[in-house]
């Protein structure tokens, strides 16, 4: 397993947040780089970010249950 190193030294990273809900009601974030990124048609797009704790931020005017992806945005994934 190769960790996935999120650069917090002002680097921004593109961000999307996924259209349809886990079954929990959760709506992924992810950054572009995600091994689990879904198909582009089932994401909408959030803009850059410096980090996931912004990019949740953003997504949740979309969608108020937005939650990180445990695997590229795994420090803004809650249970
Ligand atoms: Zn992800």
């Amino acid at each position: 397993m190769t960790p996935i190193v999120l650069d917090g030294g002002g680097n921004m990273t593109k961000y999307y947040v996924t259209r349809n809900a886990q079954l929990n009601g959760d709506h992924e974030v992810h950054h572009e780089f995600c091994a689990w990124l879904p198909l582009a048609q089932h994401l909408q797009y959030l803009g850059f970010f410096a980090d996931c704790a912004s990019a949740v931020r953003e997504a949740r005017k979309h969608f108020s249950q937005s939650n990180g992806c445990a695997f590229c945005a795994s420090e803004c994934h809650t249970r």
